[in-house]
């Protein structure tokens, strides 16, 4: 018997997931397409930090929106976690910004202002002896540092996971696939054709991050989503866990709860490369020993590089496809997709069933780039 959906979503990373559960909580039912497995591309190795107060484009264009979704994570952890029986560890974090250079320091002491008056944020300067007080492996080379308490983090596999096992346990699928095109007529698409059959559907959602583009030539709209290889490494404790996650001279270092240490993080165009570097590994290590020494002999435990799906603007791409009415694009999220996973999925989904979304995402609508291919 010929497959259906209502809803094909191609790409099971956090924001393909995202929307199947928005749409779920809205009664729609929805297949999520994936060809690697959920969350085993960027959604399930990034840092999974959710700070909604900096970044590329906030304070900016992206600074409402990433507000309204840090906002819809903090209200969904308990649910999500019940509905979905996953616990993806949603929990607030303090951090250390530390200066290794005296040119460092008043720029870091003026940014406390952007914590400033923020309902759960706080910010301030602490000197050389009061980091060595909180943090004792700390090198005594720093000059200070700014301590911020008030951002949340999450396992962001997990949270992928979470999102799915949700939409599936209120009707929607899961399938393993590699889409290979989208056929229809009519400014309609009614089926999703993979590698290993077809699938007749009511409407389309792409989240296929990186990979976005490849949509460009199914549709002939301009989708321009890049990917920006990021690469982490994990080291293991030599001693008690961190209390903080610490951050200077390009190094950051994020004490996770499975007790390891995820540093890094690198940012390289280098078109769809997902090989972990050597080089790199060694230039992450020799950025984080500077702020602790200890690591030098620290075991590496894991290695991992992933694509980030990067659009000209650094904002997403959220709305129905230009010229096609039955097509929603999810995309395009840049270095922030695990933190606006949860204004992702809303605002497509209400886009999708209500025509309209509270969310400020003015900013993402997929006609800002050129609309229709030749
Ligand atoms: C090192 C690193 C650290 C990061 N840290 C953070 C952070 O701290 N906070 C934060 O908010 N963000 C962070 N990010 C960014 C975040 O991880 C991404 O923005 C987010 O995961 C993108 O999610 P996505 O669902 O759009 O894409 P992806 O996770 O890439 O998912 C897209 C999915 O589509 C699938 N797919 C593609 N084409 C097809 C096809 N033809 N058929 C079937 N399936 C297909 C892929 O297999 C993939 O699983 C980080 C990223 C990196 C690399």
């Amino acid at each position: 018997m010929a497959e259906t959906t209502d809803v094909a979503i191609i790409g099971g990373g956090a924001a393909g997931c995202a929307v199947a559960y928005y749409l779920a909580q809205s009664g729609v039912r929805s297949t999520i397409i994936e060809r690697d497995g959920l969350g085993n591309q960027a959604s399930g190795y990034s840092a999974g930090g959710l700070n909604p107060l900096t970044g590329i484009g906030i304070p900016g264009p992206l600074g409402a929106f990433g507000w309204e979704c840090f906002q819809l994570h903090i209200r969904l952890y308990d649910s999500l976690k019940e509905q979905s029986g996953i616990d993806y560890q949603h929990r607030t974090v303090a951090k250390l910004d530390l200066a290794l250079l005296e040119s460092e320091v008043s720029g870091l002491k003026a940014s406390s202002a952007l914590f400033e008056g923020v309902e759960g944020f706080d910010a301030h300067w602490l000197e050389q002896e009061e980091i060595a007080k909180l943090e004792p492996r700390i090198s005594p080379d720093v000059l200070g540092g700014l301590y911020d308490y008030g951002n949340n983090a999450v396992d962001s596999h997990n949270l992928t996971e979470a999102f799915a096992a949700a939409a599936e346990k209120m009707g929607s699928t899961v399938r393993a696939g590699n889409v290979k095109s989208l056929e229809g007529s009519g400014g309609k698409i009614d089926r999703v054709i993979l590698a290993d059959g077809e699938i007749s559907c009511g409407q389309v959602v792409l989240a296929m991050g990186p990979w976005s583009r490849r949509a460009e030539a199914w549709l002939g709209v301009y989708i321009p989503v890049d990917p920006l290889k990021g690469e982490i490494i994990r080291l293991e404790n030599n001693g008690e866990p961190f209390k903080h996650d610490i951050a200077g001279g390009g190094g950051t270092i994020y004490p996770k709860l499975d007790g390891l240490n995820w540093c890094g993080t690198t940012e390289d165009w280098k078109g769809f490369d997902r090989e972990p570097s050597e080089q790199v590994a060694r230039e992450i290590r020799q950025r984080v020993v500077r702020l602790v020494p200890d690591l030098a002999d620290a075991k590496l435990s894991k290695h991992t590089a992933c694509l980030r799906p990067v659009t000209p603007d650094w904002l997403p791409v959220l709305g129905r496809a230009p010229g096609w009415d039955n097509v929603y694009l999810a995309t395009g999220a840049g270095k922030k997709g695990i933190l606006l996973a949860t204004g992702i999925g809303k605002s497509v989904a209400d886009l999708m069933t209500a025509g309209e979304t509270t969310l400020s995402i003015q900013g993402c609508a997929p006609e800002r780039f050129a609309t229709q291919l030749d």
